[in-house]
């Protein structure tokens, strides 16, 4: 296997009746060569951030490279957590998030100067970051989105989604939640089931393709804690979301 890819955060799709959960996947692709993320993970993990990274025998500034699949906060928001890579951001993305008229109000706009002044590469379709990986552009969900696609020693290829599939409902019924152009997502879904066999979406775990089913490699629960005085539900100290 060329790559080896470990999903430090396995997202998760969802809202509440005023705003998104935010639970963007974070993984981490190495090769003998390159120490790579994909995207940032969601802000929430902060706090035990350095802890993660550590669990897997790095630092934030061993990543050589950061894979973002576009810009909205909760992909991009941990960028200053690595000094020495090389920001990889497709160059729609990159001038739809600094269109302060056009932009919309998810782009994470604190991370724009720290990119700015950092090792950035733009990007465009088919584009290569490192032998074995290269870019595929999957706008809808935003302008700019980009979805990545490892190829491997075997010949398989793997497609790193981002938002342009946020979960494994997503890739079954192509329809989406929070597109602003419908038929652009459409299309991107088509490009990334026709792009490889398996697929990593932007809020969910990976799932493999095969002869037209979307099935997930694993189950992808969360368990909601609570403590110190509340509890939920009538006494409850955990909850268990676990997606179907
Ligand atoms: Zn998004």
């Amino acid at each position: 296997m060329k790559f080896k890819v470990d999903v430090l955060f396995s997202g998760f799709s969802g809202k509440l009746e005023v705003g998104y959960l935010g639970w963007g996947t974070w993984a981490l692709i190495r090769d003998e060569a390159h120490t790579i993320m994909l995207d940032t993970g969601y802000v929430g993990l902060r706090q035990n951030y350095d802890q993660i990274l550590a669990q897997h025998g790095i630092k934030g500034e061993d990543v050589t490279h950061v894979l973002l699949t576009h810009l909205h906060f909760d992909h991009a928001c941990n960028v200053d957590q690595y000094p020495n890579a090389t920001f990889v951001v497709s160059k729609k993305e990159w001038e739809y998030a600094n269109d302060v008229e056009k932009r919309d109000k998810f782009v994470e706009v604190a991370a724009l100067p720290y990119l700015e002044k950092s090792n950035l590469m733009l990007v465009e379709d088919g584009d290569e970051i490192v032998p074995g990986i290269t870019a595929l552009m999957t706008p809808g969900h935003t302008p700019g989105c980009c979805s990545y696609v490892l190829e491997q020693d075997d010949g398989s290829k793997w497609v790193l989604a981002g938002d342009a599939a946020k979960n494994r409902g997503e890739l079954r019924t192509e329809e989406v939640q929070m597109s602003m152009d419908p038929a652009a997502t459409s299309a991107s879904l088509k490009r990334i089931k026709a792009a490889g066999n398996r697929v990593l979406p932007g809020h969910d775990g990976w799932v493999t393709l095969k002869d037209g089913e979307v099935i997930p490699e694993g189950g992808n629960d969360k368990v909601l804690t609570f403590g110190q005085g509340v509890t939920i539900n009538g006494g409850l100290n955990r909850l268990t979301l676990t997606m179907d």
